[in-house]
Parts: C-alpha cells; structure tokens; sequence
C-alpha cells in the first residue's frame, strides 16, 4: 500500500472512492479505458484500476505491472474478466451490498408497470382529476400472476423473497438449479416464458445473454405478458421489444437497463406501455457509497494481504507474484 502505489481512475469513479483512494494510494485519471491514452509513464507505474468503464485486453497489455481491476458495480460485463484471467490480473466487483435496494427497485418498477402509477401522478400533476375526473382503471393488476425469473442469483432470489410476499408463485431459470429454493426450475428460458406471465430479467450481460429475450420468448409470454429487465439491456433484443409492445404480442415493459446507454429508443419512449428508469437501481446515496467503499476495501486488501473482498469467479484463483 501507501502512496508508492499507483491506482488508475477510470471513468467517473464515486467521489468517496476517489477521497478514500487518494487516502492510501497514488492515483492518476483517465477519462476511458483506451489504450492510446496511456503514457509510458503511466505504463511503468500502474499497478491497480478502479473501474467505472470499459476495460479490456488492449487498456491492460498497455499497463505491463497492472495486477488488479477493482470494478464499480456488482455487474462487470464492461471488463473482460476472461482476458484478465489469463493476463493474471484480478478483477473484483460489488456484491450484496447492493442486492436489498435493487430488488426494492425491482418491485417499484413492476408495480409501476402493472398498475400505472406514473402516468397516474402525472394526471394529478396535470389536474386530470379535478377537470376531467379518476384516473382509468387499469388493465392490468398484479393479482393472479405468475412470475418467473432470470437469473435467481443473489439479487434475484431477494426478489423472489419479495414476490413470494405479494403472493404470487414464482418459477425460474438459471443455467443450473438454484440453492435454496423450492420455485419451479425451467432448464430453458423459452420453457420458462411459457410457464409465466410476468418475467423479471435479473440476469447479467455478456455474450452468454446476449439479446436472448427475442421475438420468440416474447411471444411465448402472451399477450397479458409484462417484461421487467433490472440486469442489462444488452439481454433484451430491444427491436423485437418494440415491435412486440406496438401490436400486442406482450402488454407492458418495464426497463431500468438499455442497450446502448445513456441513449434510449425514441420508438421505447413513444410506447405509452413502456415505463422506464435511467438505470437506478441501486442509485441511493447509502448504497452507492457501499459500493465505492468496497472498491477501495478490495484495493486495500490486494496491496496489503494479497486476498481481495470480492473477486469475481472468473479470476478467484488469481494470485499475487510480488
Ligand atoms: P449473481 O451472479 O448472484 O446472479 C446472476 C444469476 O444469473 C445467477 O443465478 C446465474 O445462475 C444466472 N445466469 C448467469 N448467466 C446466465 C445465463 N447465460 N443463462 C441463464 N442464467 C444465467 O448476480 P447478482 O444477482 O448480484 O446481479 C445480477 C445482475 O444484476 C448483475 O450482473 C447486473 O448486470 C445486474 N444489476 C443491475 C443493477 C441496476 O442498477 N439495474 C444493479 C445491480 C446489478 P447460473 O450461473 O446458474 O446460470
């Protein structure tokens, strides 16, 4: 540790992190993970990232003593963990600490999808109720439904907790069986759009995800069907969603995630059946300082004993040489 050590800023790191960082290491900044923007001298001295953007193969050839990306964010489709392994770099990320507050979002998100509270606020704002009189009854109701999940990891089986309150059977689909849980298990995702009404997407991005929420797995949810995607809007086939939400083969989505972010369809926005969130699922002031401290902790522990907090799967055997 200590000031000899020299970490890479990333993209718009939490500013508790960047104060903290500067606490225990040096620290230099780059607007993005883009290799001609390291200088030789920057070569030479980096030894840990703390990420909030891309960061793939090329951004860590160029950094020859890099031994660590510290990711912001439980998900860390944006670094190539499998490249890292390989390189002997570490990757770490931030679970749990965000799990509560994005399966509350989760269900403020359905409940907005199904019962219309947005557009409901908006006719009070717009003083509907006082000229033209209640807001229209809803098609929708949560009442009878049947929810599946994709991807009952940590954040979706605390959503899972939460829809087993409201009362309704759930199912799920994972590429193994979940620990834990007595839900129906689907071993195929359209196996499980069949079986439901209401699927949920917890599921991360990458290539093993990559738009498989299609035209064929819509179809199968029905036209009652309601989309909610929490993970990552890579997961979601965004032209098939629109086409599919335009002509009734579903009946509402709701997205905190996009594909190409911050950048949203202006066909999505037009949809009166799609409500949708900037990505805020775990956008609290208490939860994004959790997740800044445990990039630094993650830091810390590397520099100091050499075993970080919470190192992703893909680099878990990753050791330190020095
Ligand atoms: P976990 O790793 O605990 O859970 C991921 C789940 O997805 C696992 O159950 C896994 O099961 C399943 N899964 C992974 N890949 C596939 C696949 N190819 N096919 C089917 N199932 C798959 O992660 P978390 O619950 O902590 O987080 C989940 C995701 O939520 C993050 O990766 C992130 O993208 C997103 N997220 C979004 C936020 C927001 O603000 N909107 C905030 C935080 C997270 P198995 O391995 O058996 O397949």
């Amino acid at each position: 540790g200590t000031h000899e050590t020299t970490v890479l800023v990333v993209g718009a790191l939490h500013p508790h992190a960047v104060e903290r960082l500067g606490k225990t290491f040096r620290i230099e900044t780059l607007k993005e993970g883009d290799p001609a923007l390291v200088t030789p001298e920057l070569a030479a001295r980096v030894r840990g990232i703390a990420a909030n953007a891309v960061i793939d193969g090329p951004v860590m050839d160029a950094l020859p003593n890099l031994e660590i990306i510290a990711n912001f964010g439980v998900g860390y489709d944006k670094v190539d963990a499998v490249y890292a392994e390989s390189a002997g770099v570490m990757v770490t990320n931030t679970p749990d600490v965000l799990t509560e507050e994005v399966a509350d979002t989760t269900l403020g998100l359905l409940l907005d999808t199904v019962r219309e509270l947005p557009q409901a606020q908006a006719w009070l704002r717009e003083g509907k109720w006082e000229n033209q009189g209640n807001y229209p009854l809803t098609k929708l109701s949560l009442r009878g439904r049947r929810v599946g999940i994709f991807g009952l990891g940590r954040i979706g089986k605390a959503v899972g907790r939460r829809i087993e309150a409201f009362g309704l059977p759930i199912a799920y689909h994972n590429r193994r069986k979940a620990d834990g849980v007595t839900y129906d298990y689907y071993p195929t995702l359209l196996e499980l759009a069949e079986a439901v009404d209401t699927l949920i997407v917890v599921a991360p991005g990458g290539a093993g995800t990559e738009k498989t929420i299609n035209a064929e797995v819509l179809r199968a949810l029905g036209p009652d069907g309601v989309l909610i995607n929490i993970g990552r809007g890579s997961v979601v086939d965004e032209e098939a969603l629109i086409e599919a939400l335009g002509n009734g083969t579903i009946a509402a989505v709701g997205l905190d995630v996009f594909a190409d972010e911050p950048h949203v369809p202006q066909a999505l926005i037009d949809l009166p059946n799609a409500t949708l969130l900037p990505h805020v699922g775990s956008a609290s002031q208490a939860t994004r300082r959790a997740m800044a401290d445990l990039v630094v902790d993650n830091l810390i522990a590397w520099f100091g004993d050499g075993a970080p907090l919470t190192p992703v799967p893909e680099t878990v055997n990753v050791k330190r040489h020095a």
